[in-house]
């Protein structure tokens, strides 16, 4: 008996192989996509994660006010801690299902359509994420978005691009690529200074990403980005 076993490479088959896709996290959205054809969408929140997210809050605040379990008096939590604590539990593995569920039907979307996706790496895109999710949260999204498209790029054979840290893409025009030295994150529109651009500011970072995505020439690992393009976005942002 043979204990070798033959791997499986059937890939699947993407619908556009040479297009590129920049993924920006969005702010007032789950992201804003912009392709290589310069085509911009938003993927919206959608309404039963919205939803879950607000009873989540309330469920934190109901928590928060009663009498909690406290280690250091070994005072123990009230019955109806207890209770709102469990509903709170509840509704937070809720979120946490819907959440995941939402980011893979978009991953798998994107992974069936495009041959190149880009993303940016987590120190640029936590900066620029719904501050009304936690930081953690935020992060933990990222990085699900991440797991998910590197494996399912790796599956069909497409390239997932992570750009380094340096590369601006909230800061630069996506149609001159002059770079701001300031865009606080309230600034929601992007205008250029230089060519009179205006733009929603995810959009503007999107098109970026996807200009990096066609750009790129890379062998398909995620953050191997191609060394010629690193260093021209290098300067970008510094
Ligand atoms: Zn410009």
């Amino acid at each position: 008996m043979s204990l070798q076993v033959e791997e499986q490479h059937s890939l699947v088959k993407v619908a556009r192989p040479d297009a590129a896709v920049g993924i920006d996290l969005g702010i007032k959205t789950l992201a804003v996509l912009a392709d290589s054809d310069g085509i911009c969408t938003e993927e919206p929140n959608p309404r039963h994660l919205t939803h879950a997210q607000t009873q989540l809050r309330r469920a934190n605040r109901t928590v928060s006010r009663r009498q909690g379990p406290d280690w250091r008096t070994g005072r123990q939590p009230s019955r109806r801690w207890e209770k709102a604590n469990a509903q709170r539990n509840k509704i937070h593995h809720r979120v946490a299902n819907l959440r995941e569920d939402t980011l893979h039907k978009m991953t798998t979307r994107l992974a069936d359509t495009y041959g190149t996706i880009v993303i940016e790496d987590l120190n640029v895109a936590g900066m620029g994420m719904n501050r009304r999710l936690s930081r953690h949260v935020a992060d933990a999204a990222f990085g699900e978005i991440r797991r998910q498209l590197t494996y399912k790029t790796r599956q069909r054979g497409t390239r997932l691009i992570v750009a380094d840290r340096w590369f601006a893409s909230s800061k630069t025009c996506s149609r001159c690529g002059v770079v701001k030295a300031k865009l606080p994150l309230s600034t929601r529109v992007f205008k250029c200074d230089n060519c009179g651009l205006v733009l929603d500011r995810d959009a503007n970072a999107g098109h970026n990403l996807a200009t990096l995505a066609a750009r790129t020439t890379g062998t398909g690992v995620a953050g191997d980005l191609d060394p010629a393009v690193k260093a021209e976005s290098k300067p970008r942002g510094a």
